[in-house]
């Protein structure tokens, strides 16, 4: 590893399985200390036992719904590692559903933690991550191809990740506008080999069809982790409001 990230501080929200789980692993692995998120105690447990720098990783319950512990987890971030370099809006779930048969609670669960979660983290983060000492910091949301292509089954899914997408762009011409060395942008994620894609029965071999991914198979978290590492990075200065998709070619036909 060649210490991309090297003096780096960064908040990974769900970074305790797939995606979010290989950007702690390689953050670490480039020299950041990490503090990282997700619901079950248990399963951040696990993730701890399985990443190579313990002592530069904590990991945090919490959900990225919930507003007052946004608020303490970048107080306990800085008190712990000092100021905050890099923060990534990895947490999300996937509700299937078409237009007709998702109900208001799924739409509200699907909004309440792909939506809000991510707008609480853009806000706290642009307050508390702007003008750093390091001078580059940076905001990275986890949209999806599908915050592009609209899908007729993913309903909910599509209004969240098009949203942030928006929403993302909104906040980095705001930062830009007032010079605050904070760099705001989306990752489009194709079909990645992760728990949310294993927990969909026949999901794996559907979107692996060369009419939907064109490449013949899904991604690895790694296709992913890399692309987060690059924007965390000073390679990425001059990498603000922009788009990043990474789909073995899905959104190209
Ligand atoms: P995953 O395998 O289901 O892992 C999700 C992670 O987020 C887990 O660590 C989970 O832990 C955590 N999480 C879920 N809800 C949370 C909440 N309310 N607050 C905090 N943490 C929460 O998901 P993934 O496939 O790696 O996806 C990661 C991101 O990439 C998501 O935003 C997803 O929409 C996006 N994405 C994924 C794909 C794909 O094909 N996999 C494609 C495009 C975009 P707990 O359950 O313990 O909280």
């Amino acid at each position: 590893m060649t210490d991309r990230l090297k003096g780096k501080v960064a908040i990974v929200t769900g970074g305790t399985l797939g995606i979010g789980l290989s950007i702690v692993d390689l953050y670490l692995k480039e020299g950041a200390k990490v503090v990282f998120t997700g619901r079950r105690e248990k399963v951040g447990q696990e993730a701890l036992k399985t990443l190579g720098n313990p002592a530069n990783a904590k990991f945090v319950v919490h959900d990225a719904s919930d507003e007052e512990g946004w608020k303490k987890l970048f107080a306990d971030t800085i008190a712990e590692f000092g100021e905050v370099d890099i923060l990534v809006n990895n947490a999300g779930i996937g509700v299937p559903g078409n237009v007709e048969s998702t109900d208001y609670a799924q739409w509200r669960q699907t909004m309440a933690v792909n939506l809000d979660g991510v707008y609480f983290g853009t806000h706290y983060g642009v307050i508390n991550m702007k003008n750093p000492k390091s001078g580059d910091a940076s905001i990275i949301n986890l949209s999806s191809i599908e915050g592009l292509i609209g899908d007729p089954d993913l309903f909910a899914y599509n209004a969240t990740k098009g949203a942030l997408r928006i929403m993302s762009k909104s906040a980095a011409l705001y930062c830009a506008q007032h010079d605050y060395n904070l760099r705001v942008n989306t990752i489009h994620p194709g079909y990645i080999k992760t728990p949310l894609v294993e927990e969909m029965p026949g999901f794996e071999e559907s979107m692996s069809q060369r009419t939907k991914t064109p490449m013949g198979h899904i991604g690895e978290p790694n296709d992913i982790g890399w692309l987060a590492v690059y924007l965390g990075s000073k390679e990425a200065k001059f990498a603000t409001g922009s788009e990043f998709t990474v789909d073995g070619g899905y959104t190209a036909q």
